[in-house]
């Protein structure tokens, strides 16, 4: 909405992928890559760093669609504009990321990367815990 002003998850960039058969639900958003290897890709100067919130810019009229950047990211985070003319990327909007402060649910949070590595362990560890004991692995006394 903050970029397109239109509802539309094919212009989000953020995803939110539904694995239904182990009922979790997997977030797909640019990581701000310490060494970008979407901006090492890019042959056309289309994407640069946010100096302010290190995340990553991209130049819409520079962009020749040519899709390196999206084959290159660990995370799968770049997708294609559907009018297939630029790619989309989280710019954090500037650092007040929107869907944060419009999430009614409170499940998108926008943290200090040691903060959120410490809840991310936490809930995986969880998750695992959980795994193991539904196949009968008893948890250490
Ligand atoms: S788009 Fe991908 S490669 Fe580039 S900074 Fe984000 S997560 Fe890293
Ligand atoms: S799709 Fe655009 S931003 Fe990505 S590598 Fe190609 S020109 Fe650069």
């Amino acid at each position: 909405m903050k970029h397109h002003g239109v509802s539309n998850p094919e212009k989000s960039r953020i995803r939110i992928i539904r694995d239904h058969l182990s009922q979790l639900d997997l977030a797909t958003y640019c990581h701000s890559c310490y060494n970008a290897p979407c901006i090492m890709a890019c042959n056309f100067e289309a994407l640069s760093k946010d100096p302010k919130t290190n995340a990553i810019v991209v130049d819409n009229d520079n962009c020749t669609a040519c899709r390196s950047c999206i084959s290159k990211c660990p995370h799968a985070a770049p997708s294609m504009h559907p009018n297939g003319e630029y790619v989309l990327i989280c710019d954090l909007c500037g650092g007040t990321p929107e869907c944060v402060t419009i999430c009614p649910e409170q499940a998108i949070q926008y943290l200090k990367i040691e903060k959120a590595d410490i809840i991310y362990k936490s809930i995986y560890a969880e998750e695992m815990a959980e795994k193991l004991i539904g196949r009968g692995v008893k948890k250490s006394e």
